[in-house]
């Protein structure tokens, strides 16, 4: 079983030794094969019986003949009902949980260059599912998606680790009240749960941010895009647009190498504090409250023209339902950009869409640059940040596609 990294998987005790007093959850042999497979999820529609079980409690999963395959956390809301933390049984969750943070910090250790700004646990992508850490300089800020992450045993093991290791000025917990809802998870209010302090500057490439721990979409800013800040600052020039810019993640990391940048989002308070990075690195960038795809439509039929432009947009494809719609919603932005680059421009597309493949995402802008009779050349392929852990056995944890091309003809 390859999936759960050799140092976590020192905690797991042979199977004979299995804890009797768990309740025990039994699956199908297709569940089975799934968690062979190094995935670490369990369906509700592949559980054939479930003992009684308090929400977000530990679960020994067995097959269907009875055979321990590890330890879980279940939810009783989620479709995903299990959710495995070990191959093996666990005696002392809490030292697991500590131990699962500190390899979590070091890993960040080895992969964050340049950044007082990154994602400190990556749920599953650290076998910590449902819970997710951004370090913002001097303050951390927290969010728990699963009743597993949400019992008062998780979080003050989790809290009393960080705080240990990561010695932040304070820590926030930002809530999510829908998925706190979905998960039938009680309500709670985002707030400070150590320390005083909600907001400090953040540096990312000698690069200055505001971040207020109580504000903003997500965690505060889109971490996951970091690296691809610097790959896209090494090709842009001359006139630039960042469609769908948020804070202005893009739009700064340009400006050094730009005789102008405009920034678009339909966000007024993404774009406040957009305007506020900008005075904080003394740059000048243009921001515009609009529609993107308004802009777009309107710019390339007034047959506005560019040397960079960046498309960043939210997910269009919420599920695999939707795939179809979102698509056509990436091509047309996409197509438009194209139509508006001069020769020599650099295209910086990207999807965060799970449910949009690789294969989709690179099939869509082919016909883009067919219909819009450009050649590309593909310049970088990249995909989310390195603190953003891809497990190679679970595919939900790569969800960010992100393609630089050269434009020319
Ligand atoms: N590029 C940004 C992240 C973009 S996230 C960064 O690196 O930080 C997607 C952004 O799209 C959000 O800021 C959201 O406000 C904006 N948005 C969503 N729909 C939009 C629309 N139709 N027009 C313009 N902006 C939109």
């Amino acid at each position: 079983m390859p999936k759960i990294p050799p140092a976590l998987s020192r905690q797991a005790d042979p199977p004979s030794l299995a804890r009797a007093s768990r309740p025990v959850v039994k699956i199908t042999e297709r569940g089975a094969d799934r968690l062979k497979s190094g995935h670490v999820w369990v369906y509700r529609s592949d559980i054939v019986s479930a003992e009684e079980e308090p929400p977000g409690g530990l679960v020994s999963v067995v097959d269907w003949r009875g055979k321990l395959l590890g330890t879980a956390l279940y939810s009783s809301a989620s479709q995903i009902a299990v959710r495995m933390i070990s191959p093996g049984p666990v005696d002392d969750f809490p030292a697991l949980l500590r131990e699962r943070v500190r390899q979590a910090l070091e890993y960040r250790k080895l992969v964050v260059r340049d950044s007082d700004a990154y994602r400190l646990v990556f749920s599953e992508g650290d076998f910590l599912p449902g819970l997710i850490v951004d370090r913002y300089n001097d303050i951390l800020s927290l969010q728990v998606l699963t009743q597993g992450m949400d019992s008062e045993m998780v979080r003050s093991v989790i809290v009393s680790e960080l705080s240990q290791q990561g010695n932040p000025a304070a820590i926030a917990e930002r809530v999510d009240a829908r998925v706190r809802e979905l998960e039938q998870l009680p309500v709670r209010q985002s707030g400070l749960i150590q320390g005083e302090k909600t907001s400090t500057i953040f540096t990312m490439d000698g690069i200055r941010f505001q971040f207020s721990a109580l504000e903003g979409q997500k965690t505060g800013a889109f971490l996951d895009q970091r690296e691809n800040y610097a790959a896209a600052a090494q090709y842009a020039h001359g006139e630039a647009l960042d469609v769908f810019c948020y804070q202005g993640g893009f739009a700064l990391h340009l400006a050094p190498h730009c005789s102008s940048v405009t920034g678009v989002d339909s966000s007024r308070p993404a774009l406040e504090v957009a305007e506020q990075n900008a005075a904080l690195n003394g740059r000048e960038i243009e921001w515009l409250e609009a529609n993107a795809f308004d802009v777009l439509k309107d710019y390339s039929a007034a047959g506005r023209q560019y040397d960079t432009i960046v498309l960043d947009p939210p997910a269009f494809a919420k599920s695999k339902k939707n795939l179809e719609t979102a698509l056509r919603g990436y091509k047309e932005l996409n197509l438009r950009a194209l139509k508006m680059l001069r020769r020599g421009g650099i295209l910086v597309t990207c999807s965060c869409s799970y449910h949009v493949s690789q294969g989709d995402f690179m099939g869509m802008l082919t016909s883009a640059a067919l219909d819009a009779g450009r050649t590309l050349r593909v310049l970088e392929y990249r995909t989310q940040a390195k603190d953003h852990p891809i497990i190679a056995t679970i595919p939900e944890t790569s969800y960010l596609k992100a393609v630089i091309y050269h434009v020319s003809a």
